[in-house]
């Protein structure tokens, strides 16, 4: 029973997984930023799977198939827009890990791929964003048991650096 975790820098939609974690809106509607990205990478079942879902609340996380990517499953995880940190955000944000690893692990997937939620268009402060990121998805991991690999995927060296500095 371990848990290995690897940060690397590169487009989560090109890495081979079980289960890709997206950057989802409360409508699992899509969008731009690593939601388009997925989407345009995946193809068109996996809107369809969303629009079966009924939304997702903030904190929350659900699966779909993974369409065109290389992986079993999407799992559409809402993280909390950034209103300064004082409405809960952090733990939103812990919480958005925490259910993608509970979904992953029902679905029975031992890697999993996750971008920085929150830290694009909804301006979660990655240098605040990345040590709950990284202890939350590794405690969640820990206590479901198993072997499980962990990848965080940063698009840009400096998102990079900034992860690097919180392990
Ligand atoms: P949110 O709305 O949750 O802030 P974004 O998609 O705007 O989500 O940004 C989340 C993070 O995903 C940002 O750090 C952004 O740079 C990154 N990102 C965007 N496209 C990709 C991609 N193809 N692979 C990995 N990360 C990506």
């Amino acid at each position: 029973m371990s848990v290995e975790v690897e940060v690397v820098q590169g487009d989560i939609t090109r890495i081979a997984v079980d289960a890709i974690v997206n950057a989802a809106n409360e409508g699992l509607r899509g969008g731009g930023g690593v939601d388009g990205a997925i989407h345009r990478a995946g193809g068109p079942a996996i809107m369809a799977e969303c629009r079966a879902l009924g939304g997702c609340a903030t904190g929350d996380a659900k699966a779909t198939t993974a369409g065109d990517l290389p992986a079993r499953h999407v799992i559409h995880a809402v993280g909390p827009v950034w209103h300064g940190g004082d409405r809960g955000e952090d733990d939103l944000l812990a919480s958005a890990y925490r259910r993608s690893v509970e979904v992953a692990v029902q679905l029975d997937c031992s890697s999993i791929s996750f971008p920085a939620i929150s830290t694009g268009i909804y301006g979660f402060p990655i240098e605040r964003a990345a040590p709950i990121a990284l202890s939350t998805a590794l405690a969640a991991a820990g206590a479901a048991g198993g072997d499980r690999l962990l990848v965080f995927v940063l698009f840009s060296a400096g998102d990079l650096e900034v992860y690097r500095a919180a392990l």
